[in-house]
């Protein structure tokens, strides 16, 4: 937004050496005369300690407002006016000349010093005001000075009131800046116009004068007889405090001006705590009590004022910083929204692949030329499948739409899998495997398929970032109220500065180094994984090359710690859980063990379901696909399927519908399994009210199928 300039059509209008600038000029030099002559003429006619030394004098806050605003060239006005009073009031022409110079002089150097220390005029900050009262008090020395030293040369001053006619000349001139200096510039700086109040402001700066103006009357014009046995000065401290506090400097300029004002006539009428013998004493107090007030009305309304300028900032940036917030969440949101949606399309035309490439490699036998490229294709894609359900829990765990299916485990089942898993990668590199964990069962309330993507990530990594032939540990230990398992490599290992970045998303330290390939997501999944069971995941490492060691630690089951033994002699009794096995449900329980299963793969994918049947058939098995509701329910007629795999996302009926319809007519029932590309907890959930026994997320191995296969087989 553009700033509206104060004075900006004035200043337009006179352009340099115009016609209309020499006539502003010359305006301006009668109007700063005017000023300073009259409110000269008017301390002048207060004076009385000395002729010519005014107990306020105004043109001191005249002379520096004119000068800060229109420039030194406006100094012959103060000058030339200084001097007619002067003389109107009866000094020497030489002395009358003296003090016009020297009032001058005060003017010049006052605001050569204001615009040195950077002051702005609107009092907003508390060094402004600092610096207006440092120049108010420092710069009325010269023409006290001057002033005094020429009438005494011109011999009209005694030498021996010399000091306290400079006295109260430097207090005079020190209050005249100190009350008209800040409501000049404060008022000139931003004019009128350019006032922005509500009506309740308005009402409130109203209420602010009224009582202003009648503790003044209360406590200077006395005006119940008797009253001042009962007042003190100090009273006006309460109005202008409330001043301060909400009406801003720019009335507050006004407020002591008006106490000003309302304090002198008082005094000078006779009336008020300063006035009595209208001695020398009587003038001083009232002096130093304006200039009391002046000053501390100055200091404490910036100081508000600074404050809530910068509460009001700070609201603005905070409200900015919501804003931002709000946009990156959204951003965030829509980001994960598109890696969800992106992961998921590339895993449908992902999942023919996958198992057309498993039964090619069936079939292409050991030693055949073509076996080796099967085998790299099929861990390529596995590798991108992998890639993209990591992908995918990312986006779950961020989104909070993930839930882990936690069930009673024994450790060592979880570690004695993820080692078997990661095999490949370790032989691969000729790494040694070592591992070392207690032969008591430990148990952990866990998701054992989590948890093994943690170790396997971890043993993964610790092959990828081992030079060949490298030693590689799995240690478990059980401490007292948890298992701690350390896979440690005497491989390429980390910086100290990475240990805990490393577990940042997309962090990587040794991203694009030969042997080395990734996302830079395992790790920072793995601590998601292991913090939503309740444990902890470091990383330690003396520096690159003096190998990696990757601490989990994980609680136990309390009450088998407990009662240990009772659970010792428990887990000998049980047959180890098989942590990737799914449990049939209930009504399976009766249905007829066979090893070759009679299958329905509905699928509007072809490709899809063709791969898998022919896959499930080559296995021995028999299999028919469908590719809608229609079709389906047609096989139905002809065969009596042990297994259905499902697709959710069909033509016409979804797979839900069509499993609620099947388990309604069919008998016997058949394992229904849900196929689909959609793995969200809740999708899951509603496969499950839709009656189907397994839900299984697009591309299923054929790992997967074999578990399903051999249920009750
Ligand atoms: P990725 O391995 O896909 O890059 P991770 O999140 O699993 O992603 O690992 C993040 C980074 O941590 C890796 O890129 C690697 O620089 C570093 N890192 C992980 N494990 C080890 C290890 N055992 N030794 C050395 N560096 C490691």
């Amino acid at each position: 937004m553009k700033r509206r300039e104060p004075w900006g059509g004035l200043r337009r209008l006179a352009m340099k050496n115009s016609p209309v600038f020499y006539l502003t000029y010359a305006l301006q030099l009668a109007v700063v005369f005017c000023a300073y002559y009259f409110s000269a003429y008017w301390g002048l006619s207060l004076a009385s300690v000395n002729t010519f030394a005014a107990p306020i004098w105004p043109p001191t806050g005249i002379a520096l407002a004119a000068i800060y605003f229109g420039g030194f060239r406006l100094l012959p006005a103060i000058g030339v006016a200084a001097f007619i009073v002067n003389i109107v009031f009866g000094a020497p022409v030489i002395a009358a000349a003296g003090i016009g110079l020297g009032n001058s002089i005060e003017a010049l150097l006052g605001v050569y010093l204001l615009r040195s220390l950077g002051f702005r005029p609107i009092f907003d900050r508390l060094r402004d005001s600092i610096g207006f009262i440092a120049v108010a008090v420092a710069t009325p020395f010269v023409s006290a000075v001057i002033g005094p030293v020429m009438l005494g040369i011109a011999g009209t001053l005694r030498a021996a009131d010399l000091p306290i006619t400079s006295l109260t000349w430097w207090i005079g001139d020190v209050i005249g800046a100190l009350i008209i200096g800040p409501f000049l510039l404060k008022w000139f700086a931003r004019p009128i116009y350019m006032v922005r109040r509500s009506l309740a402001q308005w009402v409130e700066n109203v209420a602010f004068f009224c009582a202003l103006i009648f503790t003044c009357i209360l406590v200077f014009w006395d005006p119940i007889p008797g009253i001042q046995d009962f007042t003190s000065p100090y009273l006006i401290f309460i109005p202008l405090t409330w001043g301060a506090l909400r009406v801003g400097p720019r009335f507050m300029t006004i407020g002591v001006a008006t106490v000003a004002t309302l304090a002198i006539s008082g005094t000078f009428m006779g009336l008020g705590p300063f006035s009595g013998s209208t001695g020398i004493n009587e003038i001083l107090y009232l002096q130093i009590f304006l200039a009391t007030v002046a000053m501390i009305s100055l200091l404490f309304t910036t100081t508000v004022e600074e404050r809530k300028k910068a509460t009001d900032s700070l609201k603005e940036h905070v409200v900015e910083l919501e804003e931002d917030f709000e946009q990156i969440s959204e951003d965030d949101k829509a980001k994960n929204e598109f890696i969800a949606i992106l992961s998921h399309e590339l895993r449908n035309p992902l999942a023919p692949v996958v198992s057309s490439l498993e039964l090619l490699r069936l079939k292409v036998a050991d030693g055949h030329e073509f076996k080796p490229l099967f085998n790299t294709m099929y861990e390529q894609v596995a590798r991108m499948t992998r890639l993209l359900d990591d992908l995918l829990d990312m986006t779950r765990i961020s989104r909070k739409k993930f839930t882990l299916q936690i069930s009673r485990v024994r450790l060592q089942d979880v570690l004695m899998h993820s080692a078997t898993t990661a095999r490949d990668s370790i032989r691969k590199r000729n790494h040694t495997l070592t591992m070392n964990v207690p032969s008591d069962a430990i148990w952990v309330d866990a998701d054992p398929l989590r948890l093994e993507q943690v170790f396997v990530n971890l043993l993964n990594n610790a092959a990828k970032y081992t030079n060949p032939g490298g030693t590689i540990m799995l240690l478990a230990m059980r401490l007292h109220n948890g298992v701690q398992v350390a896979i440690r490599d005497n491989g390429i290992g980390l910086p100290k500065d990475m240990l805990i970045a490393i577990f940042e998303p997309f962090r990587q330290v040794h991203a694009g180094e030969s042997g080395t390939s990734g996302l830079g997501i395992g790790l920072s999944l793995s601590k998601r994984f292991i913090e939503l069971h309740g444990g902890t995941i470091e990383a330690k490492s003396d520096g690159e090359g003096a190998g990696s060691e990757f601490v989990v630690w994980l609680p136990t089951v309390t009450d088998m710690l407990l009662t240990e033994a009772r659970g010792r002699a428990a887990a000998a009794a049980r047959p180890p859980p098989q942590p990737q096995a799914p449990a049939p449900p209930q009504h399976m329980w009766n249905l007829p063990k066979k090893s070759k299963r009679s299958i329905l793969i509905v699928d509007d994918n072809e490709d899809a379901a063709r791969a898998i049947a022919q896959l499930l058939n080559h296995s021995g098995h028999h299999a028919r696909i469908a590719h809608d509701a229609l079709s389906a329910f047609k096989e139905l007629g002809e065969f009596r399927p042990d297994i259905i795999f499902l697709d959710i996302g069909l033509p016409g009926e979804s797979g839900y519908d069509i499993a609620r319809k099947l388990r309604h007519y069919l008998n016997p029932q058949p394992i229904l399994v849900a196929l689909t590309g959609y793995g969200q907890d809740d999708d899951k959930q509603r496969a499950i009210e839709a009656g189907f026994d397994f839900h299984l997320t697009k591309p299923v191995s054929i790992a997967e199928l074999e578990k399903i296969l051999a249920i009750n087989a």
